[in-house]
């Protein structure tokens, strides 16, 4: 067979020759609706390459983007096409850490929403880029930094583009990941991984994406590539659909109705605003959407429940990481499996099936596999065409995360039952090690949680002289309970030796700038609780 290179350029040309009557929607700043085809798009992915051309992009620069999911962001998407790689920046980092992030890739030009601008503003002098875009309907906006307005910097460029041939190694973009342990690391996506994740992520079994679908993108496009989703949609020629700034359960279930969605993805977190929003408003339950993807951290089974009995809509448990593209595992439970509804909503709890082309190895700390018998632990690590092998310009951080003989390690802990349904059950930081064996603390904190006096509770690992680790569960109580209660309530659901040794009650649990428990600060306030 011939070497031909796996590049976005055939997205690109596929979807402007055989889908280019399809839509393209987008939520401007001012709520409006831009709607154009694919075949408009195509123009204007030529216009930027141009416009890009003259600001001096060529092969292998950065394209830095800081904005909403729009049609702008798509058309950005598309640089790699031109051999620029485009580089998402996460809005929601703290400024110190964008600016960190912008030097680290050397991004040449920074495309901003309109609405965006005031967070680069404070950060203009500590950063090396040479030309600012401001992206929006208008054509010029005022600024505190020279700037130009993506609609002035593309107008009147010519609509088509001599495509450079590229070698599918290339870098097609960047992302990093956020700093909670230390400094963003950045992380590149070749054309190659991002064509075999495209086509992967499409298949029925796994995200399933058609040209049928209307796909409404939630996962913001500058987090881990909106899941890679644009690329795959753009591939089948999906009708795709962009929330634009601030995207409310309203605005997202509003656009749902209108535009007809089949096809979406987000976080549990979206997920349960959007549950609340249509509890509160039964009519405008979503029509055309039968199932949704969720990933980045475990759903609730009570959300799952919800979705399925309440609106017809199935939660599909996806998992995977920035390094990862990101998918990795998706939960279709198998035809042949008969499960009642406990056993249904049990498997649907785990986060799935490995994706066709990736290996995987699930290894105790002695780098042995666990057996496949949804008990023993270990951690996961990965292989795959579109697993990062390494992180951008910084080897220390390299030789943390990948083994000498070339996988990725994930740094969740999970275990695998008889059927190959993978469950991540902690964290390697946040599993409790007991005598030798490891305790889920995830495992335990929901258990608490199902109490009703429990509003919040985290379970954390604290030195014990005789056992290493001990866990110690900390519980923000709604009503009076004792530990003894707590601990007879956990009693049927664990081995003894899982049971915490001590419940200790606070008013909040402390939690880090993106919401999640900040188990560190715990673990330092309670390091000497079991020495004593
Ligand atoms: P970050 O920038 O915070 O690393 P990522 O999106 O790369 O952001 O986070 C990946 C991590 O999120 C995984 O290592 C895992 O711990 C968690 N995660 C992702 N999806 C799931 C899921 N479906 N269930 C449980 N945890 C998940």
């Amino acid at each position: 067979m011939m070497g031909h290179p796996l590049t976005l350029q055939n997205f690109l040309m596929r979807s402007r020759d055989f889908f280019g009557k399809k839509e393209i929607v987008s939520r401007e700043l001012d709520g409006t609706l831009f709607r154009y085809t694919y075949r408009e798009f195509y123009e204007r992915v030529c216009r930027l390459a141009h416009a890009l051309e003259e600001l001096g992009v060529g092969k292998g620069d950065r394209v830095g983007t800081f904005g909403w999911n729009t049609h702008r962001h798509l058309e950005l998407y598309f640089t790699p096409c031109m051999g620029a790689v485009y580089h998402t920046i996460n809005i929601r980092l703290f400024p110190e850490q964008i600016a960190y992030i912008i030097n680290h890739a050397n991004d040449r030009v920074l495309f901003i929403d309109a609405d965006l601008v005031p967070l680069i503003e404070q950060i203009r002098d500590k950063i090396n880029v040479q030309n600012f875009v401001i992206m929006g309907k208008e054509k010029s906006y005022d600024t505190k930094f020279d700037s130009i307005a993506y609609e002035e910097l593309i107008s009147g460029k010519p609509r088509d583009y001599e495509w450079p041939l590229l070698d599918e190694w290339d870098t097609a973009g960047t992302a990093y990941t956020s700093g909670t342990t230390g400094l963003p690391k950045g992380v590149e996506y070749t054309h190659r991984g991002l064509v075999l994740h495209s086509i992967v992520a499409a298949l029925p079994d796994e995200m399933g994406l058609s040209e049928k679908d209307n796909v409404l993108h939630i996962v913001p496009m500058f987090h881990a590539n909106a899941w890679s989703i644009p690329f795959a949609a753009t591939m089948v020629g999906a009708k795709q659909v962009f929330p634009g700034s601030q995207p409310t359960p309203q605005v997202l279930v509003d656009l749902m109705n209108s535009e007809k969605i089949t096809f979406t993805a987000g976080v549990p977190t979206i997920w349960l605003m959007v549950y609340q929003y249509l509890k509160q408003n039964p009519d405008k339950k979503p029509e055309h959407l039968k199932e949704v993807i969720s990933g980045g951290s475990a759903p609730p089974v009570a959300l799952i429940k919800a979705f399925r009995e309440e609106f017809g809509i199935e939660i599909i448990h996806a998992y995977g990481l920035t390094e990862t593209t990101p998918l990795v595992t998706l939960n279709r439970p198998k035809s042949y499996l008969e499960l009642d509804d406990e056993a249904y909503y049990q498997l649907k709890t785990s986060q799935g099936l490995i994706a066709p082309l990736l290996e995987m190895r699930i290894v105790k700390e002695d780098g042995r596999e666990v057996e496949w018998n949804g008990k023993d632990m270990g951690e996961l690590i990965l292989k795959g065409p579109w697993i990062a092998k390494e992180y951008f310009k910084d080897i220390e951080k390299t030789k943390e995360k990948f083994t000498e003989d070339g996988w990725f390690r994930t740094e969740d802990i999970a275990v695998i039952d008889e059927e190959g349904y993978i469950k991540i059950v902690d964290r390697v930081k946040d599993v409790i090690k007991s005598g030798g064996e490891w305790i889920s603390s995830v495992d335990l904190e929901n258990a608490l949680m199902a109490h009703p006096a429990v509003a919040e509770a985290t379970v954390i690992g604290i030195e014990h002289p005789k056992w290493q680790e001990r866990p110690l569960a900390v519980v923000v109580r709604t009503q009076d309970v004792t530990k003894e209660e707590l601990i007879e309530f956990l009693k049927p659901k664990f081995a003894k030796w899982w049971l915490p040794d001590d419940i200790v009650f606070i008013d909040e649990i402390p939690k880090t700038s993106v919401g999640k428990f900040d188990k560190k600060v715990l673990r330092e306030r309670f390091k000497d609780y079991y020495m004593k």
